[in-house]
């Protein structure tokens, strides 16, 4: 396969951006390789690079692409929009039309700030938080990922763990230790800690941890962190920034009935462009200025491209029904016939999977904690990614992230799939 195109523009990228990403999860040297793919266009479930190399997409950048790349409806959406103006500095109607779309499929929100992130959304969810309990610590789970913001960067997932530096560099020791990290699925150790700590304002937790591989989270855990938490002043904040109108139009919160008190939303509500959102009980929200003083804002918040298509693609998903029972199916099918082929080769690799989200691990026993994830065979996922590519599919470049099945993924993209997994395989069995 020739990628000269992207080799020369690495080179050139690697000047003027460091490491010549714009985020860590795109560069392709945690599997061994020299430089990532750069893409030119994304069409449907494809994607194509600066080489005209056509690759069936299993990242979704990251998890919005629920109905693939420039879905019509959604592009004819954005692009009426762009012909009023892109950014006023003043409200739109639109931006309410989205909260109550947004609203009318997670109850547990009843007031809804838009930002331009997850990050934003999950950094301001902390400090509201802090602001309704008057206390200052915060709980995160060790692997899971909630965007860039200071505090929240303690023993986090994503591009942290694939470059095996899970707490940054930059990060002053009073935010360190206002963070305290407990490892995910260990109900007694959270049941400890808030025994003996007392200044817990929040736990914030990835409902379905999807940034340290998949993990598929067993409803009771959930429903007892729910219980312990709802007993003392704590916020419990659900990060839906993935799971959110991906694993069902109300996310994990809507299959397992786990109500939280803020929940964190992304990706999907953008439809593919610039968003993130924050929502939960009006007492909490109110506090956000210019209601109540914990301030938030955002020159491009809630801006009117984003909004436009986070409407239409919200929309599209509530009106059919049937998309989750694709995907979800698609999904189903697709594990099922890679675990025969993992039998059939013998190989040592399991699949972890829930809705349309899925994490091939090369381990031979279920992956089910973090330590786990980090456990498997990093060469063996080099050679999975190294193939697949070769084969005209982009797969994750880490072995800690999720493949994200879209609406448009047809039965052929999914037979390619199988095909370049059972060619992983083959290599791997020798
Ligand atoms: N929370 C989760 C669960 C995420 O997966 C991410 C990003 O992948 C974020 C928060 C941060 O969102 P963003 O990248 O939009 O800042």
């Amino acid at each position: 396969m020739n990628t000269d195109n992207s080799k020369k523009i690495y080179e050139k990228a690697k000047k003027s951006i460091p490491g010549g990403v714009n985020s860590p999860v795109r560069a392709f040297q945690s599997v061994d390789k020299e430089y990532p793919i750069f893409i030119k266009r994304g069409s449907g479930s494809k994607l194509y690079d600066e080489d005209e190399n056509e690759y069936v997409d299993m990242i979704g950048s990251w998890g919005p692409m629920i109905l693939g790349h420039n879905y019509p409806k959604v592009l004819e959406a954005v692009k009426r929009e762009l012909e009023k103006g892109t950014s006023f500095g003043l409200p739109t109607k639109k931006e309410v039309e989205l909260a109550e779309l947004v609203k009318s499929c997670f109850p547990s929100i009843e007031k809804l700030r838009l930002t331009t992130s997850g990050t934003e959304a999950a950094m301001a969810s902390v400090r509201v938080a802090r602001a309704f309990t008057g206390k200052n610590k915060i709980i995160k789970f060790e692997g899971c990922y909630h965007g860039h913001s200071d505090s929240l960067l303690v023993k986090a997932g994503s591009g942290l763990l694939t470059f095996e530096h899970q707490d940054s560099n930059g990060i002053t020791e009073g935010v360190v230790k206002d963070t305290i990290t407990l490892p995910f699925g260990d109900f007694e150790k959270l049941k400890e800690t808030l025994e003996s700590e007392k200044d817990i304002a929040c736990v914030i937790i990835e409902p379905i941890p999807a940034n340290m591989g998949l993990i598929e989270t067993e409803m009771e855990y959930l429903e007892k962190v729910r219980e312990i938490i709802r007993k003392e002043n704590i916020v419990l904040i659900f990060d839906e920034v993935i799971s959110g109108f991906r694993v069902s139009l109300g996310g994990v919160q809507k299959i397992f009935g786990i109500i939280p008190d803020l929940t964190i939303l992304g990706k999907i509500i953008g439809g593919g462009y610039p968003v993130g959102g924050f929502g939960g009980k009006k007492e909490i929200m109110d506090l956000i200025s210019p209601v109540g003083n914990v301030y938030h804002a955002g020159t491009l918040s809630g801006n009117p491209i984003s909004v436009a298509a986070g409407i239409e693609t919200i929309s599209i998903l509530k009106e059919n029904p049937e998309i989750y029972e694709n995907i979800n199916k698609k999904t189903e099918n697709l594990v099922n016939k890679i675990n025969e082929l993992i039998k059939k080769y013998n190989v040592p690799a399991t699949v972890n999977y829930f809705g349309s989200l899925f994490t091939i691990f090369f381990a031979k026993e279920k992956v089910k904690t973090l330590e786990d994830a980090m456990n498997t065979d990093s060469e063996f996922y080099s050679i999975y990614f190294d193939t697949m590519l070769e084969n005209g599919i982009i797969v994750p470049p880490s072995k800690y992230e999720a493949h994200f099945v879209s609406y448009v993924h047809s039965d052929e993209d999914m037979e390619k799939i199988l095909t370049g997994m059972e060619k992983t395989f083959e290599k791997i069995a020798k």
